[in-house]
Formats: structure tokens, sequence, C-alpha cells
């Protein structure tokens, strides 16, 4: 049996794909359920036609195109990522899992393979958070990881998440999105790695083994607003001041856990009243932390809890702690992980194995599934900017591993 990605095909797909952007090219916008989109989204069904897989969307949006096994009775398994783009994005990140997906299930046909197991192509809705301000929305419901009743209370402009799919075209309610675990014996992503090891290292193939998994937080700090001229420097309780400490106090708790997997980031900090004649009275800052080891990432959020809390006492000011959210980090399924590595060996591919720091529609698929991912490398490690690049060859190569991967698990 050989089976051999059309790398000519790849790279004529994902160019059409890319041509469905709100922006000019090369930047890529592909906001969820915005006319590009659904544009997109018509011509993946047609190419999933053409396939002859069987195509069926739920109420959210996830796309399914099925390629029905023999065995009737076994769990299907899965492969698939997402097609939207955060605004001036590049043309490879989730799409490379989606068309790279679908190229593994051809090589597969044409390699006269007849899978037992039905093997099921999935495109998530909205794994980027720019309309809904939420990440991997489509496969959080999948896994039940987040209620149905945000269909209410999710907005974007004004409009909720259930008048914005309606609109879109996806009907039915959104308590019937959830899979229950064991839908699928395995779901396996392929994706652009987003950093830059495998590029560095010249490697062919990462090995996904965890997942990491942010926490996010809303630190607000209240403290006295003044006149910055009339008020004395020893009266002062500058809020902007104590967000300054507790902002590095995050920084070196995350280098505190000494582990290079350990993350922490203040990407927002917003400042009241914001006139340079004026002493802050309150701040807010963002905070992200990952980890794939949820032990480390609890014990830096431990450490900002009593930054604040000392922070607090020592500038008279009071700091309020408000979780975003706080999902877990995943484990690969290691005979996923063997699958995904013997595939790499017999074809003779540089890899190695490597934790996913960026998360993906998998972290919550490994909720309901053994769950495993393929990395290709990706020039520079550059994502989410226009100039993201995977070569065809690299594309290929990914495809072929994730089709021997398939092939493995669908016996
Ligand atoms: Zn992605």
């Amino acid at each position: 049996m050989s089976v051999t990605a059309d790398i000519q095909r790849l790279r004529t797909e994902l160019g059409k794909l890319a041509s469905f952007s709100e922006t000019p090219a090369p930047a890529v916008t592909r906001v969820v359920f915005g006319d590009m989109d659904l544009r997109a989204r018509d011509y993946l069904k047609t190419l999933f036609a053409e396939a002859s897989l069987v195509v069926h969307e739920d109420p959210v949006g996830n796309t399914f195109a099925r390629w029905l096994g023999r065995g009737k009775s076994l769990s299907p398994i899965a492969t698939g990522s997402h097609c939207d783009a955060i605004p001036n994005a590049g043309r490879f990140d989730g799409t490379v899992g989606v068309i790279g997906g679908l190229e593994a299930i051809r090589a597969l046909q044409r390699s006269g393979f007849e899978p037992q197991r039905s093997i099921d192509l999935v495109m998530f809705t909205a794994e980027e958070p720019t309309r809904f301000g939420i990440g991997c929305l489509g496969s959080r419901l999948i896994s039940g990881a987040l209620d149905s009743s945000v269909g209410d209370t999710l907005t974007s402009e004004g409009r909720t998440l259930n008048e914005l799919r309606l609109a879109a075209g996806f009907s039915g309610r959104l308590i019937d999105v959830p899979l229950s675990p064991g839908a699928y014996g395995a779901f396996v992503e392929l994706h652009i790695e987003q950093g830059p090891i495998l590029d560095r290292e010249q490697l062919d193939i990462g090995v996904v083994t965890a997942i990491a998994a942010p926490a996010s937080l809303r630190i607000i700090v209240d403290g006295e607003g003044g006149h910055a001229g009339a008020v004395m420097m020893s009266d002062r309780h500058d809020a902007f001041l104590a967000a300054a400490e507790i902002a590095l106090a995050i920084e070196a708790a995350a280098r505190a856990t000494g582990s290079p997997d350990t993350v922490a980031t203040t990407g927002v900090c917003e400042v009241f009243p914001g006139a340079i004649n004026s002493i802050p009275s309150q701040a807010r800052l963002d905070v992200d932390v990952r980890d794939v080891d949820l032990r480390c990432r609890d014990a830096v959020l431990a450490a900002i809890t009593a930054a604040c809390d000392g922070v607090e006492g020592r500038r008279g000011v009071t700091v309020r702690l408000e979780p975003i959210n706080a999902d877990p980090p995943a484990r690969c399924a290691s005979p996923i992980v063997n699958a995904i590595t013997t595939a790499c060996e017999t074809r003779g591919l540089r890899h190695r194995t490597m934790v996913s720091r960026a998360y993906h529609d998998s972290l919550f698929m490994s909720r309901i599934a053994p769950t495993g991912m393929i990395f290709i490398p990706c020039r520079d490690g550059i994502s989410h900017r226009p100039d993201e690049y995977a070569s065809p060859e690299a594309i290929g190569r990914g495809t072929e591993v994730l089709a021997d991967t398939l092939a493995a698990l669908a016996g």
C-alpha cells in the first residue's frame, strides 16, 4: 500500500481557501459566520462531496465529513482542525489540518485502503476568539466544556451567538451539539507548530505529547485618584504603580517554576482615568498563564494571589482577582503518539516529541476521545501573521504521516 499526498493539489486548495478573505492577500481574515467564512465553507463542502464523504453540520456549524468504514458497529475515528482566521493572519493555521486531513483521506482512498472504522474529517467552528471572545467555541461545545446557555450570553456587535448562527444557516439547539465520551475511538489533529523549534532544528515532524492550557484572569486594582501636582508622593495610593508591581511579580512567578513550559503574560493594562495630570485611580490587568503541568500552573496562580495580597497591604489599594477561565492541560494518548512515531520512522522522517504551547481544538477533543497532534514546521515559527509559511513539501509530509496514523487507528 503506497500512500502519497498530492502536494500540488494541497498547495492549490490552500491557495483557493486563502482567497476567501476579508483583507487583501497575503493576509487572510476570516471571521466565523461572516460572508467569507460561509463562502469558504461552501468551497470545502464541494471538496468533501468530490471525495464521496458524507457531510453533516451541527447547530453551531461544526462540519463533519465522513468516510464510511466497513465495521458499522465500531466507533469512528476523526481528524480535523479549523478554518477561521484572526484579522491579518496567514493561510496555514488550522487550514493545514482541514485540507491536509482531506488529502490524507483521499491518499488512502487512492491507495485502495478500506477502513474498518469510519473516519470523520471535522472542521470546528470558531477556534479563534475573534468574534465571541472565547477560543475553541465549536470544540468546547462538542466536549461539553461549554454550556448551551452561551447561545444567548455570548454576543458580537449586539447580536447573540444564537441569532448569528441561525442567520448563517445553522439551526437546531445548542444542547444537541455535545458528543458523548467514546463517540470517537481517536482524534488526531495536523497543525503547523506556530513556534520555532522544528524549523530551527530542521525536523520534519513534531509528535505532540501534551497540550498546554491557559488560565486567564483579570486583576482590578482600586487606588485613590487625585491631582498630579497637588497630592504629595507620600500620600498617594497609585493604582497603576500597584498594578506594575503585580505584573513584575507575575513574571517572577512564571520564571520561578524553573520549567521552560511555564509562561505568563500580562497582555492588557488599562489605566483610569488615563490623563497625564491625574493619579491613576484604577488599573486593570488581563493575565494569561500557561503550562502543560497543571500543578505548575496552579502554583503560579497561587503566587499571583499572594503577590496581590502583599501589594494591597503595602500600597493601601484594594485588589480584586476575577478568573476568566482555567482549562486543564491535556496529555496525548500513547497509542496515538506511538502510531505517529511509527509513521515517522517508517517514512524515515526526522522527528521529535514536543509539547504544544498554543492550545488547539485537540485540547477539548481530548476530553471525549484519546487524542494526538502532528506538528509540521513553519518558517521562523511565525504564525498569526500574513507571512506565516509552511512549505508544500512540509505539508505533504505531515499529510502522509496523518494518513498512516489514520490507517493504523482505523484498522
Ligand atoms: Zn490553529
